[in-house]
């Protein structure tokens, strides 16, 4: 699902995705000054109200594929990769921590900057704000579900990541319980279930396609009845989400120092094909091959480390989705006027979470599973239509800090010490396995 292959084709030429965003963007600010600039007709202010229905359905469309999507991704990662096991506890351990660490630092420039205060929105088309009473508590009490269905019709992103874990966990045994007996019966369902993951994914990138539209009618409609306003408020949560995404990498590099061998410099020579292919494909899995190769070749780390941190790692490891999620949250809440006091942040902490463990590494998955994070925490998704028009860039830097992510979990995986001359050197097979 690159751009590539979601590029729309014209007179012979692929028009990436994040160009036919822009193209609609100029467009929709054109007819929104055609339809009044905040000033419109009541004719025009209907036209302007209609125009939003095509966000209004991608919504719908990324809330209802969000949970088959978490589901799948989480289960098809527990079937289909390798975690030798005590390597397998110190990967978890890092991948909390960094997770933790991003949101942190997004919710601290989040709190700090306010960007949501910076200018008042309110959004074509939103309706009213739900006003859900917070409840941590009774968050963690319904954490495991009344019927195994019930979080998959929900939306509920705990309770479907309890379910999606207990069977990966689950479905992982009876498979290395069949592997011992030499019995394949699991084959069937790993198939089953990469062939599902696989469909979701597809639908997903029809939905992505239409995203053009969604931004050229959301706004075109927000110019046309509220002006350029909500833009500077938007203006402020891209400076935020930028400037939170800087400190993750700082974070990143002061981790690499003192926890590996790696110096910051080779960590940032060696990544830079990945954190380039990263941008541009939108896609943290896409660039996998490329990151493997730059921590095995130019980075020069052990291969068992380069394995666990960038091919296994990335599955659940996506530090700028989490801090992207949980500053979005934030950003609204601001912006619609509540104040999450700190028990309800921890919420946002810990639904982000999971919300970024099931985010599969493809284009805007971290938007899919916003939606999840906002029903959690009874914020309105329709909030999330005006992220939209901003997704397109903000997607791509935090697909280069899960990427970054990865490589750091790779370099503390490697230790101190240096790969020795007298190790095995893996690097050829492995370099023309990634090719
Ligand atoms: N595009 C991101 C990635 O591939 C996921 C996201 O949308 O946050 O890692």
């Amino acid at each position: 699902m690159s751009d590539h292959e979601q590029g729309l084709r014209l007179f012979g030429k692929t028009i990436p995705l994040y160009l036919q965003i822009l193209v609609a963007l100029v467009l929709a600010v054109v007819l929104g000054i055609a339809l009044g600039a905040g000033n419109p007709s009541p004719q025009s202010a209907e036209i302007a109200k209609d125009l939003a229905l095509p966000c209004t359905l991608v919504l719908k469309a990324l809330r209802a594929l969000a949970t088959p999507l978490i589901l799948l991704a989480v289960l098809h990662a527990f079937l289909t990769t390798n975690i030798p096991g005590r390597s397998g506890r110190r990967l978890a351990i890092l991948l909390v921590t960094n997770t933790t660490a991003a949101i942190l630092i997004g919710l601290l420039v989040a709190n700090v900057l306010r960007p949501g205060t910076w200018e008042k929105i309110n959004l074509a088309g939103s309706g009213e704000a739900i006003n859900k009473q917070f409840d941590p508590w009774g968050l963690v009490d319904s954490g495991v579900p009344d019927a195994v269905l019930k979080p998959l019709v929900d939306n509920n992103v705990i309770q479907l990541i309890v379910l999606a874990l207990s069977f990966g966990i689950v479905l992982r045994a009876i498979k290395a319980q069949q592997i011992e007996e030499g019995k394949t019966g699991y084959q069937a369902l790993e198939h089953v279930i990469t062939i599902l993951f696989e469909a979701v994914v597809r639908i997903l990138s029809w939905v992505i396609m239409l995203v053009p539209i969604a931004v050229f009618g959301i706004v075109g409609s927000t110019v046309a009845l509220k002006g350029f306003s909500p833009f500077k408020a938007l203006a402020a949560f891209v400076i935020a989400v930028v400037l939170a995404l800087s400190l993750q990498t700082c974070y990143y590099l002061i981790r690499v120092h003192f926890g590996s061998w790696v110096s910051p410099r080779l960590f940032l020579t060696g990544g830079i094909d990945a954190f380039l292919t990263a941008f541009s494909t939108d896609s943290s899995v896409a660039t996998m091959p490329v990151t493997f190769r730059g921590l095995l070749e130019k980075v020069g780390l052990r291969e068992s480390s380069a394995s666990l941190g960038a091919l296994v790692g990335s599955n659940f490891n996506n530090d700028g989705t989490a801090l992207y999620e949980a500053m979005s949250a934030l950003f609204i809440a601001q912006v619609i006027g509540l104040n999450l006091n700190l028990e309800q942040q921890f919420v946002v902490i810990l639904t982000s979470i999971f919300a970024s463990v099931g985010a599969a590494g493809i284009p805007e998955a971290g938007l899919v599973t916003m939606t999840l994070v906002f029903t959690a925490v009874g914020l309105p998704t329709q909030y999330i239509a005006l992220l939209i028009t901003v997704d397109w860039f903000l997607d791509r830097c935090r697909t280069v800090i899960n990427v970054m992510g990865d490589m750091t979990v790779s370099c503390l995986l490697d230790g101190k010490e240096p790969k020795s001359e007298r190790e095995p050197d893996l690097e050829e097979a492995f370099a023309s396995e990634v090719d």
